[in-house]
């Protein structure tokens, strides 16, 4: 496992524990030399991931579109800092470069980036681990509606499967790292 893909939050959320899981997950990959691979964003969980990574010695690998690219949004500090076209590019790049994902809390922007690699396991186009961090619980009705979703016929019970969940960096990274 050379390279984690984390989508999170461009938003720190209010709660301090958001932020906690971010930086502990970042030192967690320097610690373990696993590279992180994420979108590139200075803010929120974002920016605290990255910067945890790099405070403890890891490397970095953020991928931007070209339209994001604004001082307010890129982290300052990237040393490997990927600018694409658009979000297609980016997504697909992240994806290509990592060989795992973790999804932390976030918003739309999370939950989309989460779903697409789900999407592409499931159909086959990759056989990478996928992993939700469920920090404090935040994705507990998001689980809820995938077991209704697949309940109802919708997704299959061996694809429910793919979403690999553990409250604390450390049993999420273990999983990930077993399956890799
Ligand atoms: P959200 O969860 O809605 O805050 O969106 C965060 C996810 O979408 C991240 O994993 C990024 O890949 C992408 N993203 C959203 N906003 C930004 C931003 N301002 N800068 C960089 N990436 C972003």
């Amino acid at each position: 496992m050379k390279r984690i893909c984390v989508y999170c939050g461009s938003r720190p959320g209010i709660r301090p524990v958001y932020a906690a899981a971010a930086t502990d997950l970042g030192k967690l990959l320097a610690e373990r030399r696993i590279e992180l691979v994420y979108g590139g964003g200075g803010q929120g969980l974002m920016g605290l991931v990255a910067n945890a990574v790099l405070a403890h010695g890891g490397h970095v690998i953020g991928v931007i579109p070209h339209a994001l690219k604004t001082p307010e949004a890129v982290h300052p500090g990237l040393p490997d800092l990927r600018v694409v076209a658009g979000m297609h590019e980016r997504k697909a790049l992240m994806a290509e470069l990592a060989d795992g994902f973790i999804a932390l809390p976030g918003g739309f922007g999370t939950y989309e980036e989460l779903c697409e690699v789900l999407t592409w396991s499931q159909l086959g186009f990759h056989g990478k681990p996928i992993g939700l961090l469920n920090t404090a619980g935040f994705y507990d009705s998001l689980l809820h509606f995938f077991d209704h979703a697949t309940t109802e016929g919708f997704v299959r019970p061996a694809n429910r499967q793919l979403v690999l969940v553990e409250e604390t960096a450390a049993t999420l990274l273990d999983r990930i790292i077993a399956l890799a």
